[in-house]
């Protein structure tokens, strides 16, 4: 009887071992996982549409990618007599060969990723400014001063 109590706990002992054992292991690779495809979408920031209307458009570099911005409004320009102009942003693109830049996770030592930009065309990797891109509005605000001194300078309102 008490050898039969022994196997039992010992039993119950090892498949709660495992079953702990297993659980941490599965909770370490889905946060492997997420880690892996976790996405960064770099046209997320600019939740306005592209201009139908375009009157100015320029390119920027800013963190050592190229950026393409238009302005102008919304809709085609017999519907736009009373649409806001704006400031659009897109990109980025490589500054090599402006082939569009994907997002890929790296990663760094053990534990660690990191973001980088691929060039899928030249295989040119760009770092990824995680701390200092956010919402993406300031490569929009640059954008924006980079056109507006374009309008002035064509004498453009
Ligand atoms: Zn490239």
């Amino acid at each position: 009887m008490l050898l039969a109590v022994i196997a039992v706990s010992l039993t119950v002992s090892v498949l709660v071992y495992l079953g702990l054992f297993g659980f941490a292991v599965s909770q370490y690779r889905s946060s492997r996982e997420h880690a892996q495809s976790e996405t960064v979408d770099p046209h997320e920031f600019s939740a306005k549409n592209r201009p139908e209307t375009v009157y100015t458009s320029a390119e920027l570099e800013y963190f050592d990618v190229l950026w393409k911005g238009e302005y102008g409004k919304w809709r085609a320009s017999e519907y736009s007599a009373n649409d806001t102009a704006y400031t659009y942003v897109h990109g980025p693109y490589c500054p090599h060969d402006e082939h569009a830049l994907r997002i890929q996770t790296v990663s760094k030592w053990i534990v660690l990723s990191e973001h980088v930009w691929v060039c899928d065309a030249c295989d040119r990797t760009y770092p990824y400014p995680d701390d200092e891109i956010g919402d993406g509005t300031i490569v929009e605000r640059a954008m924006h001063r980079r056109i507006k001194r374009k309008r002035q300078a064509n004498g453009s309102d």
